[in-house]
């Protein structure tokens, strides 16, 4: 891999409806859905990944980082603090259509302040606003705080957006490629539930099973009571595999479900339920289901 990749973490915040799920979506190019109903937790939620030659971008949101009302709710403050901790750069958004520099932002300058991380102003919904306050109000702007960059962008439109990315690139350290190239949104929860569950294979059978198994997530999705459901399949090539896999009685995979359904809940912060699957691959078409063997865990 090329040395010089970049890769890192950039939180964007921003009261609510300045756009920065759509600046998202104009940045990863298609429609994703990212808002997913959760409650506020201290974990950042990753909402898109952008993979360029030259690096990965990869946006969290930073949940409270609004304040409520007119209450200065400390818990947020300390989110808003630990999500500017563990981003490299931070994307603050405003509305061009709103330029009020109100009470918001003051509250949000100090939090900068104290990060001493790149920051980043983009100015949203430029396509709202005639060109002539473009540049009084990004004078506003560079007078309040002292932004590594401003950026009028229109998310709805696309305009600016590849700047952004260009630049966020020079602020990004060098880093590998955290996520596989095709990943874009919320996948990388599923995508690191497969690697848990991979992980827990391996850990207890170690030396019993080839590194060729792979584990596919076929379902992810909001159960009813607030907890995800997750469906893998844990794919193996001989039927001996399968047979070390599921174990006596299916001991085994039991085991190996416990084991993971643990690790997913502590990560995602959330009860989860875990169906697995064996299926040897060779043998395995669509109508083969009686050789699949399940276990509800
Ligand atoms: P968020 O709450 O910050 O994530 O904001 P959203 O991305 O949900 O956007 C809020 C509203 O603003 C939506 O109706 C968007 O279509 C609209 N919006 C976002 N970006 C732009 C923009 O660049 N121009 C215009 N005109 N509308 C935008
Ligand atoms: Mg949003």
């Amino acid at each position: 891999m090329d040395s010089s990749f970049k890769s890192g973490f950039i939180a964007i915040v921003g009261p609510p409806n300045v756009g920065k799920s759509t600046f998202i979506n104009a940045v990863i190019g298609e429609k994703v859905s990212i808002v997913s109903p959760r409650p506020q937790t201290t974990r950042n939620r990753i909402v898109g990944i952008k993979t360029l030659s030259q690096g990965q971008l990869i946006f969290v949101d930073t949940p409270g980082t609004h304040r409520t009302r007119k209450r200065f709710n400390r818990q947020l403050v300390e989110i808003a603090r630990s999500s500017f901790r563990e981003s490299d750069v931070i994307l603050v958004m405003v509305e061009a259509s709103k330029p009020h520099i109100d009470q918001e932002f003051d509250y949000l300058k100090e939090e900068l302040a104290q990060t001493k991380k790149p920051v980043l102003l983009l100015i949203n919904k430029v396509d709202l606003v005639k060109k002539e306050v473009l540049l009084p109000l990004i004078d506003a702007y560079s007078g309040r705080y002292h932004f590594q960059e401003i950026f009028p962008v229109s998310s709805l439109s696309g305009f600016g957006v590849n700047g952004v990315e260009q630049s966020l690139l020079d602020y990004l350290p060098e880093g590998p490629r955290y996520f596989p190239e095709n990943m874009y949104t919320d996948l990388p929860e599923r995508f690191l539930a497969g690697e848990i569950i991979r992980e827990r294979i391996f850990f207890l059978l170690q030396k019993e099973v080839p590194y060729s198994i792979s584990v596919e997530v076929n379902q992810f999705r909001e159960g009813d009571s607030g907890g995800v459901f997750i469906r893998a399949s844990i794919w193996v090539e001989k039927n001996s595999q399968k047979g070390i896999i599921i174990g006596k009685q299916g001991r085994m995979l039991k085991e190996i479900g416990k084991r993971s359904r643990k690790e997913i809940e502590r990560f995602l912060n959330r009860k989860v339920y875990l169906e697995l699957w064996v299926t040897v691959k060779r043998n395995w078409t669509l109508n083969d289901a009686a050789i699949r063997q399940s276990l509800a865990l």
